[in-house]
């Protein structure tokens, strides 16, 4: 099973491309790769992977074909089924929301404050569908290999800081490499997320030397190793990686300070912009309920995310975890989240949403309520199963047991029951009904 459908290359540039799929058509990246026009390829997150040969291509279209129809059918009529009665949203906010013109920071916060249980309805309601006009069904479905708990920093919310004595372990550049390759090869994963503690112990060339196995593996290679030095990120994406997650975790810069003590906000800030203008596909977002966080907070971090303009939000709720400064504090609720993300999606419509597995950890049916409120875009754990107990930013995380190919299995028959299609996502729509060359003459 394959978790990303191919797609035909129908225009491109120097920069640029459009891809088509079974009738839908989408933006890709252009790193100079040999993928012309007529092409097959396989894109992830925007970014081409390989490209395949036509015979291969047909036959896997062929399965995707009718399914693809029928999802998309499926996914219409839950948008349908959600939307308030009579398509009339009571709420300034939602009807403005709907135009998919995004919103001000009042109209996001008064999103955010809403506790009308009709109105919090409709504005998951108002959501799904937005995500649904611009996104289609795509579900981008990545995996993620946790590599290092190890962790130099003593950021007070995370489970796996510093100075907590919690069993260590670090994945040799073998183990990750054979890790990758079962992730790739039997699970049909299209793209890796390789994530760790801030480990020095994988300096800029032994990191360069796994991304470029893992590269050789056709999968888009996404980092998510915390606050490296620019020139290691420039080092690895030379060696092949594409994309970074790095989450500012919160605008406020005195709830920053207080939390992740010997670094600044501006530091974090300057080292996301410059990921981003480096062209990786930037994935940033925040942790939602930090102690001391207001509504007002969340809703200037959605705007924080939006100026970052990533191609990707993730956001979280944070976990209080025992051995660390904020045990104790109080647990935020699953719908703060929930509404989080059906805000996000309103104000930014174009975002890709991630569903996190901290979510599914406050909420094990959170996952699915995420994807109906606007998430598009998950993750499914790939590390293997000895050290996943091990890497423990929070306490009791979701489908710590689950074998990968169950989880997978599980995720593509929740998709499908929602009408969802584990394809890419990360480009956006082509809506308007010019031509693909004209589109791209446009840029
Ligand atoms: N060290 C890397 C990535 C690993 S941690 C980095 O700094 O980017 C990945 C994410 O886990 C962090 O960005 C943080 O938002 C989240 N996280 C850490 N502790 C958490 C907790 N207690 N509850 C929920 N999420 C947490």
């Amino acid at each position: 099973m394959c978790y990303a459908v191919p797609g035909r290359i129908v225009a491109r540039d120097e920069t640029a491309g459009v891809v088509d799929y079974c009738g839908e058509e989408r933006r890709v990246r252009i790193y100079g790769e040999e993928a012309q026009v007529g092409d097959y390829v396989y894109v992830q997150g925007g970014v081409i992977v390989n490209t395949l040969p036509e015979a291969e291509a047909i036959e896997a279209l062929e399965t995707w074909k009718e399914m693809l129809k029928t999802l998309r059918g499926i996914d219409r009529q839950t948008v349908l089924r959600m939307l308030p009665p009579g398509t009339k949203a009571s709420r300034p906010e939602l009807r403005r929301g709907r135009q998919g013109d995004g919103l001000t920071h009042d109209e996001i916060r008064n999103l955010l404050a809403e506790e009308d249980p009709a109105d919090i309805e409709a504005l998951y309601g108002e959501a799904n569908q937005l995500r649904h006009r611009l996104h289609g069904n795509a579900c981008c479905v990545h995996g993620i290999i946790e590599f290092s708990n190890v962790c130099h920093r003593k950021c007070r919310y995370c489970g796996i800081r510093g100075p907590a004595s919690i069993s260590r372990y670090r994945m040799s550049p073998d183990e990750i490499v054979a890790t990758a390759s079962h992730a790739a090869r039997e699970l049909g994963f299209k793209a890796l997320v390789l994530q760790s503690g801030e480990d020095y112990s994988y300096d800029r060339l032994v990191l360069a030397e796994i991304v470029r196995r893992v590269r050789q593996l056709n999968v888009l290679v996404f980092l998510s190793i915390g606050m490296r030095s620019k020139q290691t990120y420039e080092t690895l994406f030379e060696a092949g990686a594409r994309a970074a997650l790095l989450r500012f975790e919160t605008s406020n810069e005195s709830l920053f300070a207080r939390h992740r003590p010997g670094t600044t906000l501006e530091e974090r800030l300057a080292l996301i912009r410059h990921l981003k203008g480096m062209g990786y596909v930037l994935a940033t977002g925040f942790l939602v309920g930090l102690p001391g966080e207001t509504v007002d907070d969340i809703a200037l971090n959605i705007a924080m995310t939006r100026s970052l303009q990533p191609d990707m939000y993730s956001f979280g709720p944070f976990l209080p975890v025992m051995h660390t400064p904020l045990r104790g504090s109080p647990t935020i609720d699953a719908q703060t989240v929930l509404k989080t993300i059906a805000a996000t999606r309103l104000a930014c419509p174009e975002s890709n949403i991630l569903v996190t597995t901290a979510l599914e950890t406050l909420d094990p049916s959170a996952r699915e309520q995420a994807l109906l409120a606007g998430a598009n875009s998950m993750m499914i754990n790939v590390t293997p199963k000895h050290f996943r107990p091990l890497y423990s930013i929070y306490e009791n995380r979701a489908c710590v047991d689950v074998e990968p190919k169950d989880a997978v299995e599980r995720t593509v028959t929740d998709l499908k029951r929602l009408g969802r299609a584990p394809t890419d996502v990360g480009a956006t729509e082509v809506r308007n009904q010019t031509s693909s060359l004209d589109m791209l003459g446009s840029q």
